[in-house]
């Protein structure tokens, strides 16, 4: 794989793009559909498998053009719950991860965008592992496509924005993604079984409103209160509650598309019932529903300050809170806890970078 860094990368191209390329070389315009198809839809790493294209052609892409970004380096299972965790290097050796988790209808594979993640989220395992850098196109398209080698590409049937790293800090990268799963040509997939999860960037979440694309979007939430979401997530200092429901008003609005709410409870912190009365307050302004997520312990990773405080709010309660929350009109939903077995659940990918 070595001499393929000196290749220009394929992978990750949008059809548009893939077009341009072929025209440049002087090839047919539909030459971009074939490879987008040989590349997108038969997960092909080898040009020489492309049997439409000229034995000459198919020679001269192999000398210029490289078809693999990530390396798959072992595939975990957990027997409990069937998710299944993927981890790959990339050329310059990091480390990174997907999920796949499966539901009763759906087969859900959650993709990074960052190799770590500045935010700095107190309760997050990917904040502390620190930020290295952006995942490119080819690097995020390239974790679904080698999963989807492995467990079918027909039984993977939703993506979420929502390994490690925030994807609207690494914005025309994701968008790019975005456009090629949401592709006519790209089988399989639907604007509507893709979603984005961000800790709050008001503006991007605009620009992703005005891109077209219309995916689902998931604002993490875990406070109504400036107060505390800022200890939570230092983000929120300079992008506060008010700024983050403004966008995403906009985002739903301009998209018709409803937001998912996430939400992490940490006992004591966000659990408490003046907690219901501020997310009644929001969630009855636009159309919404809340995902509940119990907190994932990432005690392994040794936080420090705050974090180290942190403790699940217990089951018990998440129900109650739940249902009060039901009986105030809001959808809610409360995530099982899925794969942390294997360390794959929300928050505890932090794939050592050595
Ligand atoms: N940067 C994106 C994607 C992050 S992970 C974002 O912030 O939305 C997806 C979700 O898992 C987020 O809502 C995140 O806040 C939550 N999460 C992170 N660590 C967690 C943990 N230890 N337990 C439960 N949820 C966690």
């Amino acid at each position: 794989m070595k001499n393929d860094n000196i290749k220009y990368q394929l992978k990750g191209l949008t059809l548009s793009e893939l077009q341009q390329l072929f025209k440049g070389l002087g090839e047919p315009k539909y030459r971009g559909e074939q490879v987008f198809n040989w590349m997108y839809n038969h997960l092909t790493t080898d040009f020489s498998e492309m049997l439409n294209l000229s034995k000459a052609l198919r020679e001269k892409l192999s000398e210029k053009f490289s078809l693999q970004s990530l390396e798959l380096i072992t595939v975990q299972d957990s027997p409990a719950t069937g998710t299944k965790k993927y981890l790959f290097a990339t050329q310059d050796n990091h480390k990174i991860e997907s999920v796949v988790i499966p539901d009763k209808d759906r087969n859900t594979l959650c993709i990074s965008t960052q190799v770590g993640c500045p935010l700095d989220c107190k309760f997050c395992a990917t904040g502390l592992m620190g930020y290295k850098r952006n995942l490119t196109s080819a690097e995020i398209v390239d974790q679904y496509l080698l999963a989807a080698k492995d467990y079918g590409k027909k039984n993977i049937t939703n993506i979420v924005y929502m390994g490690m790293g925030e994807p609207l800090l690494n914005f025309d990268v994701t968008l790019k993604t975005l456009s090629i799963f949401t592709s006519e040509l790209n089988k399989g997939l639907s604007r509507n079984r893709i979603t984005v999860s961000t800790a709050g960037i008001p503006e991007k979440i605009k620009l992703l409103a005005e891109s077209g694309l219309r995916v689902k979007l998931a604002l993490s939430l875990h406070s109504c209160f400036n107060d505390i979401r800022s200890k939570l997530m230092p983000i929120n200092k300079k992008y506060p509650v008010e700024k983050n429901i403004e966008a995403i008003k906009y985002y739903s609005k301009k998209t018709k598309t409803p937001i998912v709410f996430e939400y992490t409870m940490f006992k004591n912190i966000n659990d408490r019932d003046e907690d219901i009365e501020a997310l009644a307050k929001i969630c009855n302004q636009l159309s919404c529903k809340i995902n509940i997520i119990p907190f994932n312990s990432i005690a392994h990773m040794n936080p420090g300050g705050f974090g180290a405080t942190l403790e699940p709010t217990p089951h018990e309660r998440i129900n109650e809170f739940a249902q009060s929350l039901r009986n105030k009109n809001v959808t809610v939903m409360v995530r099982k806890t899925q794969g942390d077995d294997i360390a794959a659940a929300c928050g505890q990918l932090a794939a050592k970078n050595r």
